[in-house]
């Protein structure tokens, strides 16, 4: 039945609006639509979401309106109407909440300075002019300073800052943009920055190290244009070469660091403000992301930022800035001691930055929830997470069907959490490697506030089949029953699960490391996968894995094992001189059979870009796999480069390839990128033929990999097969608790029913 069959003929509708539709500034909404159609009636807050009855003659208009005009920060699932007999009221009113408001209700993410405040704030007869701390229904922090539901502002860290008379005129004012802004302060009530924001853009401007509080914790600073600066802070920070993301004034701006396509465009103006990779210009320093051709550029999340940018152009009057380029670009990176979690405490942030920092800015309204930046890229014409927190955290991914609460833990490096409730999956902000204590203790913070915050009762806990992740002990402490996965398995069903996929249906996995079911390391994987069950159908050759762990950081290593693989271990001392272990691993590897091996693709990129001297060791995960596709122009396939045997994709003939005397680096970057793709795609193809779908989901760190991902997806298109990317989770680990998740519910669900899934 159609909204406008539902009440033909009648006059007085109820409403019920589910979705996040609360401390977004939706009854105020309702408020504004009742009086422009002229309706009487009311709207309050429920367990349920937003419940209003209305009564007029214009219905439609209302209902067209209330969907199509919507907050910006509100997300409507369902809007139900109900047909109701007169009541003749006179008038609109804006009703206290009905019940418990935590049920059903969910946390709103952070979200960037919407244009209403930037126009205060930097208006002179403003009484929010220039003030860092400007918010209104439809901006500002939400989810990093709530403590718990309901989201009041007494449950939020803004519960010590009481309201000057001005705010509480406007709080209580539906014709206000603050009505009912649960974070409503000024320069007269609100919280204050400890500096002066023309001191830090003086800093700044000076080539210093600038430590700024912002939304979900601590930012370094630098002049992104100042390489002396950069270096500093690599230095200071002992950060050798992962590269730094660099903030801009406003998207005018961005052109003149970088060449943002309209799709990045696109995600650099989402009210999240992730950090989106685009292709960088020249004029950055050549430390803020060393030998890679891309940067990772966003926009200003908090009012403090826009302040900077003003200050440091020179204080221009007007709002009019705001639009125009402004050539300043700073350095904007987490900090953090090497390691451990994002910093979000003043008195930490003075103590553990007071050697990396020159200047260290805090201010008085405590992170409550630590939330790094996001980053995101486009891949094939679509989203893709990097890393998924601030401002997405903890909006939730819709797994299209209803199903049992479960928990899943995650892996070990970039790990996250996931809960389900219904039909939705919470996958947490990122909490990164689970080295430290201090990440470990994130960690069970964040699963136990999220299942307080869901006020749900998991019956299930889903893990790696890793036995000494430190995520796989804490679903052990759980008092739950436990499913253990397979790493790659719970990749692919992400990917399955959040394109609501069903059945039985091939996946790819390209991914660093994995604990196969053997107990050997995986990486290169064709599964079959239906719920909870799969199946390995093939794997990459498998290559010695020498020093186990220790290869994934030293890509020589991999060298080595590709060489002893081509029967050229000799070779190994004179092409890596820098190793002294070379020679002798070489030996060793070419004696002993019985070692570890690895069927990794991220192992395999490792090998290649040692075997083309591009990286003999790497200081971030991913470093060697990064600059090897940063070469890349136009992919180009091996003839003979590949070798499918049985289940078997073989390498090999290309890694050969990348030894012949005279071979650019850049031609043997591109060589391998086009001839993988070629091997890969004609390998899915086989699996395709067996199972008769011709779906594929892809999944696995490497599908971070730009031109290996969109080189797959086109080469699968041109066989008439249809490839589901990663585009709700990131395709690495950050998004193996979605999987896990996933699987968990099916089951749960395979469980209850007489059919099994074929859990080998
Ligand atoms: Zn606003
Ligand atoms: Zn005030």
């Amino acid at each position: 039945m159609s909204l406008a069959e539902a009440h033909n003929g009648r006059e007085r509708l109820r409403i019920r609006v589910r979705g996040a539709v609360q401390g977004v500034g939706f009854r105020p909404f309702v408020h504004g639509l009742a009086a422009r159609f002229r309706l009487s009636g009311f709207v309050l807050n429920d367990e349920d979401g937003v419940l209003a009855e209305v009564e007029g003659a214009a219905l439609d208009g209302f209902l067209a309106a209330l969907q199509n005009e919507s907050p910006p920060l509100a997300h409507i699932d369902a809007v139900d109407v109900t047909p109701m007999p007169r009541g003749g009221q006179q008038g609109f009113a804006i009703r206290e909440s009905v019940g418990r408001d935590a049920g059903r209700t969910r946390m709103v993410a952070d979200a960037a300075t919407c244009r209403s405040c930037l126009d205060e704030l930097f208006d002179p007869a403003s009484r929010f002019h220039l003030y860092p701390f400007v918010t209104c229904t439809h901006c500002g922090p939400r989810f990093t300073i709530t403590r718990h539901l309901p989201y009041d502002r007494r449950n939020t860290s803004m519960a010590g800052f009481g309201l000057c008379q001005d705010c509480a005129a406007d709080y209580a004012d539906p014709a206000s943009r603050r009505f009912h802004a649960e974070t409503i302060a000024c320069p007269v009530c609100g919280p204050r920055l400890s500096h002066p924001v023309e001191e830090i853009a003086v800093a700044l401007r000076h080539g210093q190290i600038v430590a700024l509080k912002g939304i979900g914790g601590f930012h370094l600073l630098c002049d992104a244009t100042n390489e002396r600066a950069v270096a500093t802070l690599r230095r200071r920070k002992r950060r050798p070469a992962k590269p730094f993301a660099v903030m801009v004034a406003n998207e005018a701006s961005v052109e003149h660091i970088a060449t943002p396509s309209l799709g990045e465009r696109a995600l650099l103006r989402q009210l999240a403000r992730p950090a989106v990779l685009m292709r960088a210009r020249a004029g950055l320093a050549p430390s803020v992301a060393p030998g890679l051709d891309r940067v990772a550029v966003m926009l200003p999340s908090a009012p403090v930022h826009h302040l900077l940018f003003h200050a440091l152009a020179g204080e221009p009057k007007g709002a009019a800035w705001l639009d125009q380029l402004q050539p300043v670009a700073l350095v904007a990176t987490s900090a953090n001691v090497a390691g451990e979690p994002l910093i979000i405490a003043d008195a930490e942030a003075l103590q553990a930055l007071a050697g990396v920092a020159d200047m260290i800015v805090t201010h008085d309204r405590p992170i409550l929830m630590r939330a790094d930046d996001s980053v995101m890229a486009v891949i094939d014409g679509g989203p893709a997470y990097v890393r998924r927190s601030r401002g997405f955290a903890p909006e939730p991914i819709d797994l299209g069907q209803d199903g049992p609460a479960v928990i899943a833990v995650g892996g070990h490096l970039k790990a996250t959490l996931c809960v389900t409730r219904g039909r939705e999956a919470f996958v947490s902000q990122h909490v990164g490697d689970l080295n430290t204590a201090a990440a470990i203790r994130f960690y069970e913070e964040t699963a136990r506030r999220m299942l307080t915050m869901l006020d749900v009762a998991p019956q299930l806990v889903a893990c790696d089949l890793h036995p000494d992740y430190r995520s796989t002990r804490f679903a052990e402490a759980m008092d739950l029953p436990i499913l253990r996965l397979q790493h790659h398995a719970a990749h692919l069903a992400a990917v399955a699960a959040e394109h609501h996929l069903r059945g039985p249906i091939l996946g790819l996995a390209l991914d660093g490391h994995g604990y196969g079911d053997d107990g050997s390391a995986w990486g290169g994987e064709l599964m079959l996968l239906e719920g909870a069950g799969w199946r390995r159908l093939g794997h990459l050759r498998p290559l010695a894995l020498p020093g186990g762990d220790r290869a994934a950081g030293e890509p020589w290593r991999m060298g080595v094992a590709a060489l002893t693989a081509l029967g050229r271990g000799a070779e190994a001392v004179w092409r890596f001189p820098g190793n002294a272990l070379a020679g002798r691993l070489a030996a060793m590897l070419a004696a002993n059979v019985q070692g570890p091996t690895t069927t990794s693709m991220g192992r395999l990129f490792d090998a290649a870009a040692a075997l083309l001297g591009v990286c003999a060791e790497q200081s971030y995960e991913g470093q060697a796999a990064m600059q090897l596709e940063a070469l890349v122009r136009i992919p180009r396939c091996l003839r003979g480069g590949y070798r499918i045997t049985g289940d078997i994709l073989d390498f090999t003939p290309l890694l050969a390839s990348l030894l012949e005397p005279g071979l650019q680096a850049r031609e043997g970057a591109e060589l391998f990128h086009g001839t993988l793709v070629a091997g890969l795609a004609e390998w899915i193809g086989q699996g395709v033929a067996r199972l008769g779908r011709p779906d594929v989901v892809l999944g696995g760190g490497c599908l971070a990999n730009r031109v290996l991902a969109e080189g797959l997806t086109s080469a699968l298109r041109a066989r008439n097969l249809v490839a589901w990317l990663p585009r709700a989770a990131p395709a690495n680990d950050g998004g193996l608790s979605l999987g896990q998740a996933a699987m968990a519910r099916a089951h749960l669900i395979a469980e209850r029913m007489p059919y099994r899934s074929s859990t080998r």
